[in-house]
């Protein structure tokens, strides 16, 4: 049984207060994040090493957006999304 098996997958973005690191203007930005919540039941077909892999098994989400472009226009830089962690337990 793969990982996938055991979460309900689905796109959502987030806002998110971000500081640009070139021009120092917080501002808020969309996120676009893959979030994979844990099913509520184990699949059929599981095995043993799948049931204790799933109790494990524990909601989270992964960042999709790595640049964001800055909103001050007078900036207007692409930055790295390095002030959100990348992937986050939920
Ligand atoms: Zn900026």
């Amino acid at each position: 049984m793969e990982e996938r098996d055991f979460f309900d997958e689905r796109p959502e973005s987030r806002t998110h207060t971000i500081t640009c690191p070139h021009c120092g203007q917080p501002g808020e930005y969309e996120v676009s994040w893959l979030v994979r919540r844990k099913k509520a039941q184990l699949p059929r077909g599981a095995d043993d090493r799948d049931r204790a892999r799933f109790a494990k098994a524990q909601s989270y989400m992964v960042r999709r957006d790595d640049m964001l472009g800055c909103k001050n226009i007078r900036c207007r830089k692409r930055f790295d999304v390095t002030s959100i962690q990348s992937v986050a337990f939920i």
